[in-house]
């Protein structure tokens, strides 16, 4: 669609809806929050109950669908994101001041991971098939036959992304492994990119059309304000939520979903400071090199990345205890990393509010004694752009240890560097963590070893541990996992990024004593589908 025929309505299946009385605008941060038009009229809760009315009618009729014609509706999504053209990338670049470069791989990655799901659908094994059959000589009592498969949930309500407006947005990872799953889509977008949102909606309603799927498959409500996104969670026909963004967002939503009379998940993936470690070896091997990779990773996207390591924790060399000693160990990263920081440009957040949030928080921090400002871009943030500037701080392993809220996610291009001596520190530090999506350790061999009872503690704390790598850079694949204890998500056992994504919009069900001809496929003896299967305890086709 061109930019000129946005509508600023919301698309209820195939209605564009626009009754609602409040009305907001797009804004362009890199502009000083120039408004964009067109007008964005707010979703009213008679607009959510006809989305779900749709998508409670779709439900049946898409969930029958083979997974070949789901898995054709997801490629057409795809290609219809790509038939765009440049549309997409220059109105997300108006609405959220990312780099055009930064959004065209971030479409490639959508594309990615919608045609990733097709694949997923095709190969058909992600069902996680079970089979035990009947034995009815068992003794002392026979042993019935027993089945299982995922099946999908019902309506999801995905709440789009500030920070990925598209990867993390209306046709995301959390859109596309719904939808790969079999269950409707409703969409709350983030009020920071509507138009991007319309853009996008558009492209998998014309995919929806092409591959005549049902009317409610998918909608998009459009809206900024909280009342809509509660009102979503707590609609009866609502099965699941999918969020990225802020703790207080992510836990209002999950408390409203948890009260309801029939209570749903909400998979919400909220703060995480992504602590990296440092061991002594590797600072003295290469902590010139670390620091610059510390620096690309704190600042990268100007920081608003939900794997930003905002917290870095040092060991110095042993032998290099007392006066002085830290010079030869993290206090040579701190130095070198300061430096890098200081010569760092400031850079456009993606709304207002997430710059002034950033300030709160670096204010807070730069305010609690026993914390100091080791380094800071000395370029001065522009306000009419919406800027900020990044920051490194510090503090000793006591001030941290004692002052809990240190670890707290500072979301923006700021890190804090806890020096510690020795590695009883280092796990002292690591037992204090609450909830991450990621820990990193930077070690040489022989580190590893000896922080063995490091590398287990963060075991407990995170949900990807890294070694001698960066946190940010989310590999899409079939092995990650996005998530970790709570604050860092609500539900530690699920990701958000690859094909197990998946399994957050599923529930096991379990058929027993079935004959072969009503069975599921995928459950039958001949296994017509050809998936991998756990049968009678071995897994094979
Ligand atoms: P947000 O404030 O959490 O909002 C995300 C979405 O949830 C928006 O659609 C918002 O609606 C809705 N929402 C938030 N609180 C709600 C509530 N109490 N009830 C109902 N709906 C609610 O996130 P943001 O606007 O993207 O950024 C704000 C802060 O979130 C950032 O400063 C950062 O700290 C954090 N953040 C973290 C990550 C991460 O990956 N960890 C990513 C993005 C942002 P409305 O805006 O329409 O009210």
């Amino acid at each position: 669609m061109s930019l000129e025929t946005l509508t600023g309505k919301s698309l209820i299946g195939r209605q564009e809806c626009a009754e609602g009385r409040r009305t907001f605008l797009a804004v362009n941060p890199a502009a000083g929050s120039a408004p964009l038009q067109p007008v964005f009229r707010e979703s009213t809760p008679q607009e959510a109950d006809r989305a779900f009315v749709l998508a409670d009618a779709a439900f049946p009729v898409y969930r029958a669908q083979s997974a070949e014609s789901r898995a054709a509706f997801l490629e057409a999504i795809a290609e219809e994101l790509l038939a765009v053209g440049a549309d997409l990338v220059q109105r997300a670049g108006e609405e959220t001041g990312l780099p055009a470069a930064r959004l065209e791989g971030e479409r490639t990655r959508t594309v990615n991971q919608l045609r990733m799901f097709a694949g997923l659908l095709r190969e058909g094994s992600w069902v996680d098939a079970r089979i035990d059959r009947a034995d009815p000589a068992r003794t002392p009592i026979p042993k019935p036959d027993v089945r299982r498969r995922l099946v999908p949930i019902g309506p999801v309500v995905v709440f789009g992304a500030s920070n990925f407006p598209l990867a993390f947005s209306v046709a995301g990872g959390d859109t596309a492994s719904a939808l790969a799953a079999g269950n409707p889509v409703v969409v709350k977008g983030h009020p920071a990119h509507p138009g991007t949102s319309e853009i996008t909606a558009r492209a998998i309603l014309r995919a929806a059309e092409k591959r005549g799927m049902p009317e409610g498959v998918f909608s998009l409500l459009q809206g900024a304000g909280k009342e809509i996104g509660v009102y979503l969670v707590r609609h009866a026909a609502a099965r699941a939520v999918a969020f990225t963004g802020s703790l207080r967002g992510g836990r209002a939503l999950f408390d409203a979903a948890s009260s309801r009379p029939h209570p749903i998940p909400v998979y919400a993936e909220m703060g995480s400071a992504n602590p990296v470690f440092l061991l002594p070896g590797a600072i003295r091997e290469r902590g010139d090199e670390i620091a610059a990779g510390l620096c690309q990773s704190v600042t990268l996207g100007v920081g608003q990345f939900c794997t930003n390591p905002g917290l870095v924790v040092g060991r110095d060399a042993d032998g290099a205890q007392g006066a002085g000693a830290g010079d030869s160990g993290i206090g040579k990263v701190l130095e070198k990393l300061s430096g890098l920081v200081a010569a760092s440009a400031p850079g456009t957040m993606l709304h207002a509010g997430i710059r002034d949030a950033f300030a709160a928080g670096v204010h807070r921090m730069r305010g609690t004694a026993g914390v100091s400002v080791a380094g800071a871009a000395s370029a001065q943030p522009d306000p009419a752009k919406t800027q900020a500037a990044a920051i490194v701080l510090s503090t000793d392993v006591r001030t941290f240890l004692e002052r809990p809220e240190l670890s707290e996610e500072v979301f923006g291009p700021s890190t804090l560097v806890v020096r510690c001596k020795t590695a009883a520190e280092l796990e002292a530090v690591a037992r204090g963590l609450d909830g991450h999506l990621t820990a990193t350790v930077h070690g040489t061999p022989d580190d590893l070893r000896e922080h063995r009872g490091l590398l287990e503690i963060l075991e407990t704390r995170v949900g990807r541990i890294i070694v001698n790598g960066y946190p940010t850079g989310v590999e899409v694949c079939a092995a990650m996992h996005h998530g970790g204890p709570y604050p860092a998500t609500t539900h530690s056992h699920f990701t958000s990024v690859g094909t197990t994504a998946i399994l957050r919009f599923t529930r096991p069900v379990c058929y027993q004593g079935w004959p072969q001809d009503l069975l599921p496929p995928e459950l039958q003896d001949d296994n017509p589908l050809g998936i991998w299967r756990w049968a009678d305890g071995k897994l094979g086709k």
